[in-house]
C-alpha cells in the first residue's frame, strides 16, 4: 500500500503517481489539465480560460465568445457578488453570454429542461465557464459535450460533492436520478475563500460524501475477488489512501469552516473525483452508502417530497455499510453457510414487494438492473463459493479498505456531519430507514457486501434491523472531538 502524500492542488504528482501505478495504461487518462486550488484564486478564471484558447485559431480578429453558466442562487465572495466579479473579470478579454439556469424546484436540478437550455446555449462559443455546485458543473460537463467538446472552466463554489473533478454527470431523468458519461472539465478553480463562505450544511455534506472512501473501496474489491465486478483496480484506492490518511486532523475544522480545513477538504474531494474518472467506473467509492442514499432520492422523490443532500445521506449511510460489513465479519467468524444464489422468481418477488408500492416503472427499472446482476451472480458461483471457502485470505484484503463504523461516525460528528440517518434533513424515520437499508441490493447492478450476505442468507428483515442497531450504537458512542 502506498504511503504517497499529493501536495494541495499539485495534480501533476496525483498524474505521476498513476503514470507509475498503472504501467499498462488500462485507466481511463485524467482530461483534467490543471486544478487551481487555494486563495485568491478567482482572479486566474480569465487567465484559464485565455490558456485554453491558445491553442485556437484567431477568427477573424474577433474577441473569443465565453458562456457562463450558473443557476439563480446569489453566490458572495469577501463581501462581494462572486458571479458579477467573474462575469467582469472575463468581459475584459471575452465576449461573455451568460445562460441562468432556473426551474421549478427551489434548487436547480440537471434534468433535460436544463441540459437543453445550457447545450443550446453552449453552441459556437469558444469556451465555457461554469460558476456554480456540484450540478452546475455537471450540467457545464454536458453542455460542453453536446457542443463538440468546447474547453470547460469550472469555478467550484463549495465542497459538496467530488463531482467537480470527474467525467460524468448525476442528471435527473424522468425524475430518477442516474450518473452519465460526460467529459472532464479542463481546469478546475477551486478558489478556498469562495468555498469558505458556502453554506455550513453544504460543505459537511461534503464531508458524509468523503467517507464512502472507508467503504466502497471494500465493495469494489469484493465484486472482483468473487468474479463478479472485473473492473477493479489499485492505484485509484491508494490515490485515496494517501487524501484520507489524515482526515482526523482536519475534519474538526470542516465543522467550523476553517479555510485551512475547507482547503484540505476540497483537495480530497478534488483527488475522490479523479479516482472515479480514470476508474471508469463510480464503483470505486459508490457501495452500499451510495445505493442508501439513492433509496432515499427514490422515495422522496416518488413522493414530491425534497430531496437530502447527497453527500450527507452518503455519510450516514457509511456507517451503515460499515456495519454492515462488521455483521458480515462477525458472522463468518462462525463458519459459513452455503452459498445461495436468490432463483428469478423468489428475487423478482422481493423487488415487487420493495418497489410495487412506487409505481411499475421503478420496480421494472430496478428489476432489470438487479435480474442482471443476479445472471451474473449465477455465472461466478463457482469464484463465489470458493471466495467463501478460503475466507481467511479474503477477509484482510477487504479489512485493508475498511475503517470501523464508530470510526466514521466518530469522524462525522468531528465535522458536524449526521452520522444517523434521523440526523438528516429531511429526517429519515426507522420505517423510511429499515426499507432503504433492507433494499438496497435490489435497485442497481452493483455488487456490494449485502449482495454476499444476500447469498448467505443473511439479509432477511431482523438482519438488516440488526445492522442498523449496530450503526446507532457506533454513531452514538461516538463523541464531538473525539479522535
Ligand atoms: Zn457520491
Amino acid at each position: 500500500m502506498t504511503t504517497a502524500v499529493f501536495p494541495l492542488g499539485d495534480l501533476g504528482a496525483v498524474q505521476d503517481h498513476l503514470a507509475a501505478a498503472d504501467p499498462d495504461r488500462t485507466l481511463v487518462p485524467c482530461g483534467i489539465s490543471a486544478v487551481l486550488l487555494g486563495r485568491d484564486r478567482i482572479g486566474r478564471v480569465a487567465d484559464a480560460v485565455a490558456g485554453l484558447l491558445d491553442d485556437r485559431p484567431a477568427t477573424d480578429g474577433r474577441r473569443p465568445t465565453v458562456l457562463l453558466l450558473v443557476d439563480a442562487t446569489p453566490i458572495q465572495r469577501l463581501g462581494d457578488d462572486l458571479k458579477t466579479a467573474v462575469r467582469t473579470s472575463l468581459e475584459q478579454r471575452f465576449d461573455v453570454r451568460t445562460e441562468v439556469l432556473t426551474d421549478e424546484h427551489p434548487v436547480l436540478h440537471a434534468d433535460e429542461a436544463a441540459l437543453d437550455t445550457a447545450s443550446r446555449a453552449a453552441q459556437g462559443v469558444d469556451a465555457i465557464v461554469s460558476v456554480g455546485g456540484g450540478t452546475v458543473t455537471d450540467i457545464g460537463k454536458v453542455a460542453s459535450v453536446n457542443a463538440g467538446g468546447v474547453p470547460h472552466a469550472a469555478v467550484q463554489t463549495a465542497a459538496s460533492v467530488d463531482g467537480f473533478t470527474d467525467d460524468v454527470s448525476v442528471v435527473l431523468r424522468a425524475g430518477v436520478k442516474r450518473t452519465i458519461a460526460s467529459r472532464w472539465p479542463d481546469v478546475v478553480i477551486a478558489d478556498v475563500e469562495t468555498i469558505s463562505e458556502a453554506p455550513a450544511r453544504m460543505n459537511r455534506a461534503g464531508f458524509g460524501e468523503i467517507t464512502s472512501m472507508f467503504t466502497a473501496p471494500a465493495d469494489w474489491r469484493l465484486g472482483a475477488l468473487l468474479q463478479v465486478d472485473p473492473t477493479f483496480h489499485p492505484a485509484p484506492t491508494q490515490l485515496l489512501d494517501a487524501v484520507g490518511a489524515d482526515i482526523d486532523e482536519w475534519a474538526p475544522g470542516v465543522a467550523v469552516a476553517d479555510p485551512a480545513a475547507v482547503e484540505r477538504l476540497t483537495w480530497a474531494l478534488a483527488v475522490r473525483g479523479i479516482a472515479t474518472g480514470v476508474s471508469g467506473t463510480t464503483a470505486v467509492l459508490s457501495g452500499v452508502e451510495h445505493l442508501v442514499s439513492h433509496m432515499l432520492d427514490l422515495h422522496h422523490g416518488e413522493h414530491g417530497l425534497p430531496m437530502g443532500l447527497h453527500g450527507a445521506q452518503v455519510g450516514a449511510a457509511a456507517v451503515i455499510a460499515a456495519a454492515a460489513w462488521e455483521l458480515l465479519f462477525d458472522r463468518m467468524a462462525q463458519g459459513a453457510p452455503a452459498v445461495r444464489i436468490p432463483d428469478s422468481d423468489v428475487a423478482r418477488a422481493r423487488v415487487e414487494s420493495a418497489f410495487g408500492h412506487l409505481g411499475s416503472q421503478v420496480t421494472a427499472e430496478c428489476w432489470s438492473d438487479y435480474s442482471r446482476k443476479l445472471a451474473t451472480w449465477a455465472a461466478h458461483r463457482p469464484a463465489v463459493e470458493a471466495a467463501v471457502a478460503d475466507w481467511g485470505r479474503v477477509e484482510p484484503e477487504l479489512r485493508r479498505l475498511l475503517r470501523p463504523s464508530a470510526d466514521i461516525a466518530a469522524q462525522l460528528r468531528a465535522a458536524g456531519a449526521a452520522a444517523l440517518l434521523a440526523d438528516l434533513d429531511p429526517s429519515v424515520d426507522p420505517a423510511l430507514a429499515h426499507w432503504a437499508v433492507a433494499n438496497c441490493a435490489l435497485m442497481r447492478n452493483r455488487s456490494t457486501v449485502v449482495d454476499l450476505l444476500v447469498a448467505l442468507g443473511w439479509w432477511g428483515a431482523d438482519d438488516a434491523a440488526e445492522v442498523l442497531v449496530r450503526a446507532d450504537r457506533a454513531a452514538t458512542g461516538a463523541r464531538p472531538g473525539v479522535r
